[in-house]
């Protein structure tokens, strides 16, 4: 079931979504060269907790996980999509990094992720970064009233493929409110003029994933979470949670 959110309650998810914003800023700025995932959980932490806000990804347990979310925010480094576990490993020259944080405020949850290279960036890793951000952009432009779910997944979708990169199936967006995945789900690729029509006061996670060999596969690593390329190369994430009004989309995890 979709939730419409009033419009005071999209003020309070932009609360929400701000703090997300500034997590994502602060774990950006410490990520260097030699800086453990660890550290840059603790980053995030620590601006949760100056906010008052609590995680939505801590202890989070979906039914196919085997054990509870241990930190505040996902790091995919190098081939891994999404869900990595923030651990010791350092960063090292030219890592990817993938962050994907959440917070909850006044029961409301806001959910966005970003994409950056560590040290030197190979220009390859560059053009990666940038379409999942151009893919994003897509998507939100399309998240208009009177758009439907296929319209944003589509617009999605197609600049990924234009360029030539890969696009793991069976993940994607989804709504967000007072839980972090609510209905409806928010493919990355789809046909346009189809599926659920959109409505002043949906709140959707946009998410675009792209994989720079170009080829979809993925698979689950040993630890039960981390989403891997099957062929090793490298991908990048790029989310907002995003209000579709009467006025346009509304990015609520912006700074
Ligand atoms: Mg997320
Ligand atoms: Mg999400």
């Amino acid at each position: 079931m979709v939730e419409i959110k009033t419009d005071t309650s999209i003020e309070a998810m932009r609360v929400a979504g701000r703090i997300v914003a500034q997590a994502l800023t602060a774990v950006r700025e410490a990520a260097a060269v030699g800086v453990s995932l660890r550290d840059l959980d603790r980053t995030a932490r620590a601006v949760l907790a100056d906010a008052d806000a609590g995680s939505p990804f801590l202890g989070y347990r979906p039914n196919w996980a085997p054990t509870p979310f241990p930190a505040v925010i996902c790091t995919s480094v190098n081939d891994a999509i999404v869900h990595g576990i923030p651990d010791d490993h350092r960063l090292r020259d030219g890592d990817l990094v993938s962050i994907d944080c959440g917070a909850i405020h006044g029961g409301w949850v806001g959910d966005a992720a970003v994409s950056f290279t560590v040290g030197r960036a190979r220009p390859e890793d560059a053009a990666l970064i940038a379409t999942a951000e151009e893919a994003l952009d897509a998507g939100i432009a399309a998240a208009t009233v009177g758009n439907r779910i296929g319209d944003i997944a589509h617009a999605v979708g197609r600049v990924c493929r234009a360029a030539g990169y890969g696009i793991p199936d069976g993940f994607g967006g989804h709504g967000v409110g007072r839980h972090m995945h609510e209905d409806p789900g928010v493919p990355n690729e789809g046909r346009p003029g189809r599926g659920m029509p959109l409505r002043h006061g949906m709140v959707l996670a946009i998410e675009p994933m792209v994989i720079g060999g170009g080829k979809d596969g993925h698979y689950t690593a040993r630890d039960g979470w981390t989403i891997r390329t099957a062929d090793g190369s490298r991908a990048s994430h790029a989310e907002h949670t995003v209000a579709i009004t009467d006025d346009g989309p509304r990015i609520l995890t912006a700074l």
